[in-house]
C-alpha cells in the first residue's frame, strides 16, 4: 500500500474507529507514516488541553509574551477559571437544608403531634427523638464534609504539597 493511500485512509477514520488491518500493517512497516500519525496524536492531545495562561507567563519579563497573553485573555479565547474552587463550593444550600432540619427537630416537640406523643409515651418519646436528632445532624455533617472535602483540604492546608 502506498503511503498516500494509507495515510488518507487513516485520516478518513472516525475517532476511536478500528484501524483496518492493511493500514495498521502499513503503519507498522512505514516509519514516515508512523511518525506522522504520532504527530497528529500529539497535536490532538495538545489541542484538547484548555489554554490556561499561566500567571508566571503574564508576569514574564519578556514584554512580547506578556502582551500576547494579555491579548489572548482580552479576546476571551483563553480558558480562565470563572471562579476559584472555594467560590465554586456553595454552602448556601447546605446551610438552608441544615437549618430546616434542625428547626424541624426543635419545633417537633411543640407541634400537636409532639405534644400528643409526649403525653402518651413520655420519655419513651423524648429520648429516641433526641437520639434521632443527634444521629441525623452527625450524618448530615459527615455528608457535608465528605462532599466538600476538596474545600476543607484547601482551607485548612491538609494537602501536602506534591508539586
Ligand atoms: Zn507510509
Amino acid at each position: 500500500m502506498i503511503c498516500e493511500k494509507a495515510f488518507n485512509g487513516y485520516l478518513a477514520l472516525d475517532k476511536f474507529e478500528r484501524v483496518p488491518l492493511e493500514i495498521t500493517v502499513h503503519l507498522l512497516l512505514c516509519p514516515t507514516c508512523r511518525t506522522a500519525v504520532r504527530k497528529l496524536t500529539r497535536a490532538e492531545k495538545a489541542l484538547l488541553k484548555p489554554f490556561i495562561p499561566s500567571m508566571n507567563a503574564s508576569r514574564s519579563i519578556d514584554p512580547v509574551v506578556a502582551a500576547a497573553i494579555a491579548r489572548i485573555e482580552d479576546s476571551g479565547l483563553a480558558y480562565i477559571p470563572s471562579c476559584s474552587p472555594e467560590q465554586g463550593v456553595s454552602f448556601q444550600r447546605w446551610l438552608i437544608c441544615g437549618a430546616i432540619m434542625i428547626a424541624g427537630f426543635v419545633f417537633l416537640p411543640f407541634s400537636s403531634m409532639g405534644q400528643w406523643s409526649k403525653a402518651v409515651f413520655g420519655t419513651a418519646y423524648s429520648i429516641p427523638l433526641f437520639l434521632l436528632c443527634g444521629v441525623a445532624v452527625t450524618i448530615y455533617c459527615m455528608f457535608f464534609i465528605a462532599t466538600n472535602i476538596d474545600f476543607f483540604v484547601k482551607k485548612f492546608g491538609l494537602q501536602h504539597d506534591v508539586r
